[in-house]
């Protein structure tokens, strides 16, 4: 009985006319298609893209050189290297991470104790060659320092959900 009715929906072209139905009444329907990069979706506070090293409103980098990012880090792409300072604190002289071994899960951002690293909304970069995968302390520093607004202010709209 099924394969009948089958056989005869098959001939009286009933799948196709069901879709054309479907086509029909999303014609009018409101386009919701984003016609990138011109529009784009809203971005949540927690997204996470291109990562940045915060400073404090005095200059100071955040960064303790506590290595927790390093270790918590499952695609092991952060590379830290640390001196004593002659005040007695410790500093970073290395922080590189490979953008190409990260798999942008946040846990460096959720480890660290300071709020040094964070991941931004930024997501629109790219590299043309290999040794561009990675990106240095000082890279990290001026991405923070370019985008402090947005990451205080994700942070204070984030702080609200908890
Ligand atoms: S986002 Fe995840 S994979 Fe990328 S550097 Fe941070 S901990 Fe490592
Ligand atoms: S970024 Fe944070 S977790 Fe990583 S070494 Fe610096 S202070 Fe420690």
């Amino acid at each position: 009985m099924r394969s009948l009715r089958e056989y005869f929906n098959t001939w009286l072209l009933v799948e196709l006319l069901r879709g054309m139905a479907l086509t029909g009444r999303s014609l009018f329907k409101r386009k919701i298609t984003v016609q990138y990069p011109e529009e784009k979706t809203p971005l949540s506070p927690r997204f996470r893209g291109l990562h940045a090293l915060r400073r404090y409103l005095n200059g100071e980098e955040r960064c303790i050189a506590c290595k927790l990012c390093e270790a918590v880090c499952p695609a092991m792409c952060i590379t830290i290297d640390s001196e004593e300072c002659p005040d007695g604190t410790r500093r970073t002289t290395r922080y590189d991470i490979d953008l190409f071994k990260c798999i942008y899960c946040g846990f460096c951002e959720e480890a660290c104790p300071t709020d040094a690293i964070v991941m931004t909304r930024h997501f629109e970069f790219h590299m043309e060659e290999r040794n561009e995968a990675i990106i240095d302390k000082k890279g990290l520093l001026a991405h923070g320092d370019k985008l402090e607004w947005q990451i205080a202010a994700d942070r204070a709209a984030d702080a609200q959900y908890r």
